[in-house]
């Protein structure tokens, strides 16, 4: 059983009379930062010069810096710049002005598994990562309630990187739902494998199969949308609220017989063969490789996968429909409709 953790099991003092810098004010650093500050803390924001995020951030009341100058002053240095540019603002700008003893805070393992950052011996260096998007973490600190966090010690340099690790997991609001003890070489492995054989990979290419093969068989895109894409979140959301037996509880015996006998013959064994492949590349190395590679061209194959994606053509239906339903609200301000 995984070892859990809760609001009682961490001090909220121990953060809060730390100086914390956050890297990057993207999806997690706008949440970390404002959960962080109404919990407390005294945080900066540390931006490259001319980052648009800089106006977001002082719209909300909080101090911002290069990141030089924030590292320079903070105890805690929490790295929340995309994966593909920590290693870069890592040596060029944190590891020169880390202040001897400063702790070192990751949302995602992604850097430290793959070694493309090697903090010196003597900083404490965790993980926290919460299980769901940035923007949700911050809604729900703000009603009170929280996102689960994983929480990880690679490097105990100070005998307290766990008291640490637990009160800044508390002061996000993590601990008001649950944290759960991991490593960070299992967050960042069943992470990838996650997202991308199941959650994003797995889920995207399911959809596109079922709208491609209804819209070829003659049916209308509308009515393949509304099957294969809009239902696919009522679905979910009884899966995460009482298990896939909730779900076949709520549907039809119809719906029910045909999840037994066709789910099987739709995702077949050879589905987790493949799964095991990808898994195999993650541990290997190989798709951090991959990933880093093509960012580090400029992004080629990166590009022209989005561009491909967003000429699905059960985009183009999405976005007509969606006009339709005043009330889908999208959570988050940032994203614009077809902006690839
Ligand atoms: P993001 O792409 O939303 O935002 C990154 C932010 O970093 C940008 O908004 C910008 O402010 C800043 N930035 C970009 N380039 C920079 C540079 N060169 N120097 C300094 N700052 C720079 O990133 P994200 O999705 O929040 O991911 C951050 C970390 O959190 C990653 O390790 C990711 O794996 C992890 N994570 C993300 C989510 C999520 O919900 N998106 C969930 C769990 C973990
Ligand atoms: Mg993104
Ligand atoms: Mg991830
Ligand atoms: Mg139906
Ligand atoms: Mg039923």
């Amino acid at each position: 059983m995984a070892e859990l953790f809760y609001d009682d099991d961490a001090d909220l003092s121990v953060i809060q009379q730390k100086k914390v810098a956050v890297i990057g004010y993207g999806s997690q650093g706008h949440a970390h930062s404002l959960n962080l500050r109404d919990s407390g803390v005294d945080v900066t924001v540390g931006l490259r010069e001319g980052s648009a995020s800089r106006a977001k951030a002082e719209d909300q009341g909080l101090k911002v810096a290069s990141v030089a100058d924030a590292v320079r002053d903070a105890d805690v240095v929490v790295i929340l710049a995309p994966d593909q540019v920590q290693r870069l603002v890592y040596a060029d700008e944190i590891a020169p002005n880390l202040k001897e003893g400063a702790a070192l805070v990751f949302g995602h393992g992604f850097n430290i598994r793959f070694g493309y950052i090697k903090p010196e011996a003597g900083h404490d260096v965790f993980m926290v990562a919460p299980k769901g998007p940035g923007h949700l973490v911050r809604r729900e600190y703000a009603d009170g309630r929280g996102v689960p966090v994983l929480v990880a010690v690679e490097q105990d340099a100070s005998g307290h990187a766990w008291e640490t690790a637990l009160s800044y997991a508390k002061a996000i609001g993590g601990l008001r739902a649950a944290g759960i003890k991991t490593t960070f070489t299992e967050e960042t492995e069943t992470d990838l494998f996650g997202e991308q054989s199941v959650l994003c990979g797995g889920a995207s290419q399911l959809v596109q199969y079922g709208f491609e093969t209804l819209t070829e068989a003659g049916y209308q895109p509308e009515i393949a949308y509304f099957e294969v894409l809009h239902e696919l979140k009522l679905i979910v959301d009884l899966m995460v609220e009482g298990g896939i037996a909730k779900q076949r509880w709520s549907v039809s015996d119809t719906a029910e017989y045909g999840d037994y006998v066709s789910g099987p013959r739709v995702i077949d064994p050879h589905v987790k063969d493949n799964m095991k492949a990808v898994l195999e590349d993650i541990q290997n190395g190989k798709f951090a490789e991959r990933f880093i590679a093509d960012q580090d061209a400029g992004a080629p194959e990166f590009k022209e996968l989005r561009a491909k994606g967003e000429q699905h053509p059960i985009e183009a239906t999405g976005r007509e429909l969606r006009k339709m339903f005043a009330w889908i609200k999208p959570t988050d301000t940032d994203y614009t409709e077809g902006s690839v």
